[in-house]
């Protein structure tokens, strides 16, 4: 499975603001001074070295997950329609969707308005012939995306987009299973209102994704048979919203600290932890910040695992094989501009 980030950001998208730009380009043009760059074919490798905050953006658009199962289909699963969906939906577009012969899966973790607004800008909804399978255990998912674009707040009811449509409401101890090999099965978590994590399997491999989610100290103590669910997982992409400074004043709110994230997924025996649902007031800096605490905190766990990332646009993870379609250097793509920056050192 390939495993695409396409938005990371929680509860509002999160544009990058004239002031942020600034700073970022003040940055980089005393770094230019600094390492004494005369000529343009330096370019691409200063870029290249250049320290994260500067170098690099976490991203505005809201959550919204790919899963490329490791067949030739092209059109990935779905989890979650934040605003990250409308640049997904176009590139769809250019395969079946394009022509009304896609099948399109898409899995809600629930309809908080970050985990729904992207989907009356997904084009693939409105061409008739496309058939899209919508996914959750609420019974009246179709309902609450109706709600969300009736004629008051949308051009376009949700009701008549052209596409036809399917509510799958899935049941507990009843993994749905795709042709391709792929299990999906779900847990619920703690969040105003429910929200419920999916864990995709395939060939042995498992990729468990919970966001809108408050885990604390009291789960830390539960049995860790209680999480089974959890248990080993090759990839965990986990809410991580808050510092634990920030958590203290923001308890009950339905979202976890960057540090109880990892202690967490320490406990479970996860192999790979990705934090995510990035808190809207924290810039870049203040974001690459955190993930050095991580890196710091985990250090003083003295744990080798999990690998720890930090969820960022565009970053791609493969879990198990490799995925049909995909090169080398996609999969490659991330992990080496991320390299020093969004990944610890595996120590
Ligand atoms: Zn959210
Ligand atoms: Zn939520």
């Amino acid at each position: 499975m390939l495993i695409k980030l396409l938005g990371v950001r929680g509860s509002l998208p999160t544009p990058l603001r004239n002031q942020e730009y600034r700073q970022k380009l003040r940055g980089v043009v005393s770094e230019a001074i600094r390492q004494g760059l005369e000529d343009e074919t330096q370019i691409d490798a200063f870029l290249k070295d250049l320290p994260p905050h500067l170098g690099q953006v976490f991203g505005g658009d809201t959550t919204c997950i790919a899963v490329h199962p490791a067949s030739g289909e092209d059109i990935p699963y779905i989890v979650d329609c934040g605003t990250a969906l409308r640049p997904l939906g176009d590139r769809l577009m250019e395969g079946p969707c394009g022509r009304g012969e896609g099948k399109v899966h898409i899995f809600f973790t629930h309809t908080h308005w970050d985990h729904i607004q992207g989907l009356p800008f997904f084009k693939p909804m409105y061409i008739p012939g496309n058939e899209i399978f919508f996914y959750s255990p609420f019974d009246n998912l179709e309902s609450r995306l109706t709600r969300q674009q009736i004629d008051l707040f949308f051009p376009m009811p949700f009701e008549q987009s052209a596409s036809t449509k399917h509510f799958v409401t899935l049941k507990e101890d009843a993994p749905i299973r795709f042709e391709d090999g792929t299990t999906v099965d779900f847990f619920p978590l703690r969040h105003p209102g429910g929200s419920f994590a999916y864990r995709f399997r395939r060939d042995g491999a498992s990729f468990i994704f919970a966001t809108d989610c408050e885990f604390t100290g009291q789960d830390l103590e539960r049995d860790r048979a209680d999480f089974e669910f959890f248990l080993n997982a090759d990839l965990l992409v986990l809410d991580a919203q808050y510092t634990l400074d920030d958590h203290f004043s923001k308890f009950d709110w339905g979202h976890t600290s960057i540090t109880m994230a990892i202690n967490i997924a320490c406990k479970w025996a996860v192999k790979n932890l990705v934090l995510t649902h990035h808190e809207p007031a924290y810039s870049d800096a203040k974001l690459f910040e955190n993930f050095k605490s991580a890196i710091e905190h985990k250090r003083a766990l003295q744990v080798e695992r999990p690998r720890l990332y930090m969820a960022r646009e565009g970053m791609q993870i493969q879990v198990g094989r490799r995925a049909a379609g995909t090169t080398e250097d996609d999969a490659r793509a991330d992990s080496a501009s991320a390299g020093s920056a969004l990944e610890d050192s595996g120590r």
